[in-house]
């Protein structure tokens, strides 16, 4: 005589283990890791600091703006100043000169394919830059990337010849940066989503502080490094990419306790 239950044992408990099996596929495609990036323009995603080029070729007075410079970087005056103090050294602005400039721009050699890599895995990816907006879009056209950007804006004079700058994204609490990428960071994360950051330089130094995961070469790495922060170094987009798809794939991506600590002291400030 067939012992039916004997045969369904095997059966019961294959249903159950698959069951399991796309319980969990199931429950992975319901909650994916929430990463959203930020990344600094100059230097990160272009080779060079566009800024500076554009005051190699049109500042004439290099020693009046090497002192504008130093009075910035030993904190005597903010970046809204030190940013008005070299407009107002640029004499004979020429914005075919300016876009020549721009348009020998390069970038990263793998950040196109790190750009993709966010699309396909519907990874937000936003620029946040203490550059202007002029030459940002201009290079992203230049390489068909469509990526949201945070930045200064250019003004320019009605004769051409001069310009401005206006700075729409500042923090009138903080005269060390023109846009606030620690604001624009907060304010873009939600509470459940993992804020990564990468950047190379000064004007990053702020945001660091409140991002979850950092990525950092040049003078931000040494900021870090001396300041406790813990942080990714890195040389190139393929480096951010690899390790960014490690963490994700490891399922091991989470909040930093420190970065949500002190994002949880600037609210409590208000
Ligand atoms: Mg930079």
């Amino acid at each position: 005589m067939i012992n039916y239950d004997e045969h369904r044992f095997p059966f019961i408990l294959t249903f159950v283990t698959l069951n399991k099996v796309l319980f969990k596929f199931i429950l992975a495609c319901l909650k994916p890791e929430k990463i959203k990036i930020y990344c600094d323009f100059d230097g990160t995603i272009t080779l060079n600091d566009v800024w500076v080029e554009m005051g190699n070729v049109f500042i004439t007075d290099k020693s009046a703006w090497n002192n504008v410079i130093y009075r910035f970087e030993s904190g005597e005056i903010g970046a809204r100043e030190c940013f008005s103090a070299e407009c107002s050294l640029i004499k004979n602005f020429n914005i075919e000169k300016f876009n020549e400039i721009i348009d020998r721009q390069e970038i990263d050699p793998y950040f196109k394919e790190f750009y993709s890599y966010c699309n396909e895995n519907h990874i937000k990816l936003i620029i946040l830059s203490e550059g202007l907006d002029y030459y940002i879009k201009r290079v992203l056209s230049n390489h068909s990337l469509n990526i949201p950007f945070y930045s200064n804006k250019l003004l320019i004079s009605d004769d051409g010849k001069s310009i401005s700058l206006d700075f729409p994204y500042s923090d009138s609490d903080c005269i060390r940066c023109g846009v606030s990428k620690r604001n624009i960071l907060m304010n873009q994360t939600a509470d459940d989503e993992i804020s990564v950051f990468i950047g190379d330089g000064f004007s990053d130094t702020c945001a660091v502080h409140y991002a979850d995961i950092v990525f950092a070469k040049g003078a931000l790495a040494s900021y870090c490094w001396k300041n406790n922060i813990t942080y990714f170094d890195y040389r190139n987009f393929l480096d951010v990419l690899k390790k960014i798809h490690k963490l994700l794939n490891l399922r091991t991506i989470k909040q930093r306790q420190t970065a949500r600590i002190n994002r949880r002291n600037v609210y409590m400030r208000g």
